[in-house]
């Protein structure tokens, strides 16, 4: 038998088992089992490999978590020594260990100022239950029971436990589960390209921002506890809000008491360009929410970073704190989430995603503006979004129906790029350590993929 035999059937067996026991992740299972899921086996640097040795440059960092590309010994070694030293111990019923201590100390140096201690969850969805936990109890006991509701933003993704489904403004996440549950509301969110109209970007960003306003005042701010949202909306089409956007989202929180609550499972950790896209946008926040690249998805680990706002009223509450997850700080994930952070701090990939590997990487994606295909490019950081149109003028969208985003993205996977679609915007969040090669090749795979889409929609 042929090596290249001996890997088809090889492939076919792990595809047969999974289809017969994996029930996947945001997968629509018929079609999985027709087409065998592609297997990936390796990676390396900014590459994947799949079962038949394909090799595709990875423009999505995985889950846009893996800042400092696969493969890194000095995460492979912190893990290992965690796991001889102390493979797991908790930190319930006051203990701690040294992983968790050094953990958290590292990131009240790094989080934006004010955010001083830390929760840890095993995702980011379990990180958004936890905080909405947090501003319950943090209303319960400043003795304004009634302060409960929570206003998240339309196409807001949040993760997909109750609550963090909940705060989710997708609306296909909802009716499997019957969801919202009582009490999360949503606003329009500042997604000026799609939904801006004949407004200046300026003018849009005023008008969703004072949706928060107006919906406060509708709700009465005796009722409501917090604001949620993403600095950059990332699942939901990389969503860049206006510039006068977030100043005004900061001020409508403080003058009506709401928590800020701010998500930066994606922006997190350099992605755009500094460390958090709060200290990007110039968001106050109260509380955030970080996972991902906290740990550059070596390791499953989130941490909610709390203000001293809401710190001093839980930790001076006099009651113990009834939550936490058998793997909280679990010793391993946070050897490993430590040193991906000394890692970041060493390469100076946050400074570099906010200097030169940023600005390469957005002058590569500004040149896709000018293809016939292409309303607008978009993007911060390593963060960048290419919308596909049907009339680059007015911005019109091609009917749904016709999936041409997907129909890209089956480009992209077939000519060794990871690209993303989300309805017509593509999306790329590569892992920070990409240097200038590695970005011509993935653009460059990039221009070839929405040409081919272009071709098949008779444009080219
Ligand atoms: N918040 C945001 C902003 C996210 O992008 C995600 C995941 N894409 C989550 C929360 C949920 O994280 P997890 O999948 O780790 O539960």
């Amino acid at each position: 038998m042929s090596e290249a035999q001996a890997k088809s059937n090889q492939t076919k067996r792990w595809q047969e088992m999974d289809a017969a026991h994996h029930l996947h992740p945001f997968t629509q299972h018929n079609e999985l089992a027709a087409q065998g899921a592609r297997v990936i086996t390796r990676a390396k640097g900014v590459y994947i490999y799949d079962s038949e040795g394909n090799r595709l440059i990875d423009g999505m960092a995985g889950l846009w978590c893996v800042q400092v590309g696969y493969g890194r010994q000095e995460l492979a070694d912190a893990g290992y020594k965690a796991l001889l030293e102390l493979p797991y111990y908790n930190a319930f019923f006051q203990t701690t260990h040294p992983y968790v201590a050094e953990l958290s100390q590292k990131l009240a140096e790094v989080t934006p100022k004010g955010i001083e201690r830390f929760f840890f969850a095993n995702s980011g969805s379990e990180g958004n239950d936890s905080a909405v936990k947090m501003i319950r109890f943090y209303w319960n006991l400043k003795k304004q029971p009634k302060k409960k509701i929570i206003i998240a933003r339309e196409k807001a993704y949040h993760g997909v436990t109750m609550a963090a489904a909940s705060l989710s403004g997708l609306t296909s996440m909802h009716p499997q589960a019957d969801l919202p549950l009582p009490g999360f509301v949503h606003i329009p969110c500042p997604y000026w390209y799609g939904d801006g109209g004949d407004l200046t970007p300026e003018e849009f960003g005023l008008k969703t921002a004072r949706a928060l306003e107006e919906k406060i005042l509708e709700l009465g701010a005796e009722n409501v506890a917090a604001f949620v949202a993403e600095p950059i909306q990332g699942a939901g089409g990389l969503i860049i809000p206006p510039a006068n956007y977030w100043g005004e989202i900061n001020r409508i929180c403080q003058k009506y008491d709401i928590i800020l609550h701010v998500d930066e499972v994606i922006c997190g950790f350099g992605r755009t360009g500094k460390w958090f896209g709060s200290d990007t946008l110039g968001i106050e926040p109260d509380m955030i929410n970080m996972a991902k690249g906290l740990s550059s998805g070596y390791q499953p680990i989130a941490a909610v970073g709390i203000g001293s706002k809401v710190g001093e009223v839980l930790f001076n509450a006099g009651e113990e704190w009834s939550h936490g997850f058998t793997y909280s700080g679990h010793p391993v994930a946070a050897a490993v989430a430590l040193a991906n952070l000394e890692l970041i701090q060493k390469e100076k990939l946050v400074e570099k995603a906010g200097g030169a590997t940023g600005a390469y990487f957005q002058k590569k994606l500004a040149e896709l503006s000018d293809h016939p295909l292409v309303g607008e490019t978009r993007g911060v950081g390593l963060l960048g979004a290419i919308e596909l149109v049907k009339d680059k003028k007015t911005r019109e969208r091609f009917d749904s129906s016709m999936s041409v985003g997907y129909q890209c993205r089956v480009h992209c996977f077939a000519n060794g790029l990871i690209m993303r679609a989300i309805g017509d915007t593509m999306v790329l969040s590569p892992p920070l350590v990409i240097n200038e090669a590695e970005m011509d090749e993935m653009f460059g795979l990039a221009r070839r993929c929405i040409d081919l889409t272009a071709r098949d929609l008779g444009i080219l």
